[in-house]
């Protein structure tokens, strides 16, 4: 078997992993960092097969490019496949909007859209001589591990959250011979989650209760639905604004893939779903807002900061990863932000709360243990190595973008 990494080896961000296995050949993901400009993957190798582990932007970025050339057979959830659709037509708005180089365009997003093969989590696909499973990553709504046997059995994780969070459940290991792993967080362990959400709901209380509003940034995907989630047995008045409405609303039609659908409509229906620029101006009179988007770099979010920015009793909770040159990055290390080019220190309270949807490094080395390989490939990671002493017993590669290897 013969693996190469075309992007997302030793970065978080733009996974790309081209497999050759006998005859067939496939590839898992085609992701895009969402930088300016966006950066892509090394040139696509066209492939028999592709397998997409989930929805987000470094995973499915740069697929329609892989339809330029060829059809191939693209298998996913059906839940990732919904929720990737505004995600694309989003990038393509942005694209134009920004003058960016146009990779792709509508027609190769509907090229793609005719060769999707969906599956839910434990369907087993045939492709040529392997057979591909599904089973959930925890991570998202959708996101798959992909089981892909032939003579060996591989593993990859894509993203991988393993403990269960209010939206959905971890991933359970699945033993295998071959584990390709993220490593987001290798040297990091997270703070217990319930903990941290406590903490954000007395903060928010506090903040409340003294006359001030909560802007909580949020990415659309997966983390807007968790906090009105977390929000929903307090008793305040939630408005939630940006893309998450529309993939609150898709993932309404997705119910194997939530922890609980009752509990997840109950929660999404308290919220005052913002639709338009009218309504915008009501949302003030809530006393949360959670909004688009999570980085700060652009959507309703902004808006509000604008609004509530001279208000002392007022705060900005940051709860995702925010990511080095992004306004969410600089507000958290400098206390200011760019809006529309202009440097503003807003006064609200600015605070940090870590609800990562990755694997900490002590979960990632127990889900090794379970899943049981020979050989571990770490990728989706900057500090790998830190891995290196708890993994020991594995024949264990740190591969680097653009260098194939064989595994036999
Ligand atoms: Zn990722
Ligand atoms: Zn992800």
């Amino acid at each position: 078997m013969k693996i190469k990494f075309l992007g997302g080896a030793e970065e978080v961000g733009r996974l790309a992993i081209k497999i050759n296995d006998g005859p067939d050949s496939y590839m898992v993901d085609y992701g895009v960092i969402p930088d300016k400009p966006p950066q892509y993957p090394m040139p696509f190798e066209p492939v028999d097969h592709i397998f997409v582990t989930h929805a987000h932007f470094d995973h499915v970025g740069g697929l329609p490019v892989c339809f330029q050339s060829k059809a191939q057979n693209l298998f996913a959830t059906d839940m990732t496949i919904n929720s990737m659709m505004p995600i694309l037509n989003d990038s393509l708005k942005i694209m134009r909007l920004e003058g960016y180089p146009e990779r792709f365009n509508a027609d190769d997003i509907s090229s793609m859209y005719d060769s999707i093969r969906t599956v839910t989590y434990g369907d087993s696909v045939e492709a040529g001589n392997l057979i591909g499973t599904a089973y959930s990553a925890g991570h998202i709504p959708g996101s798959t591990m992909w089981q892909i046997e032939n003579h060996n059995r591989l593993l990859v994780t894509g993203d991988l959250y393993t403990r269960d969070s209010n939206l959905l459940t971890g991933a359970k290991p699945v033993k295998s011979d071959i584990l390709i792993m993220e490593s987001t967080y290798a040297g990091k362990n997270h703070e217990d989650r319930k903990v941290v959400i406590q903490r954000l709901k007395n903060r928010i209380k506090e903040v409340v209760d003294n006359g001030g509003k909560v802007l909580l940034p949020a990415f659309a995907i997966g983390r807007t639905q968790e906090l009105l989630m977390i929000l929903s047995d307090m008793d305040l008045n939630v408005a939630v604004d940006g893309m998450g409405n529309t993939l609150s609303n898709i993932y309404m039609t997705g119910p194997n893939y939530l922890r609980s659908m009752s509990e997840f409509k109950r929660s999404q229906g308290r919220a005052r779903q913002i639709r338009s620029r009218n309504m915008r101006k009501g949302a003030l009179d809530n006393d949360v807002i959670v909004s688009t988007s999570g980085m700060l770099d652009g959507g309703p979010v902004l808006g509000y900061i604008q609004e509530l920015m001279n208000d002392e009793k007022s705060a900005i909770f940051i709860t995702g990863y925010q990511v080095e040159g992004t306004n969410g990055r600089l507000l958290l290390d400098t206390g200011t932000l760019n809006i529309a080019g202009v440097a503003v220190k807003p006064s609200m309270m600015v605070e940090k709360y870590d609800l990562s949807a990755h694997a900490g490094h002590d979960d990632l080395v127990s889900f090794v243990k379970d899943v049981d390989p020979d050989t571990v490939i770490l990728c989706h990671g900057e500090h790998r190595e830190e891995l290196q002493d708890d993994l020991s017993e594995y024949n264990l590669i740190l591969p680097m973008n653009g260098h194939e290897f064989e595994i036999n």
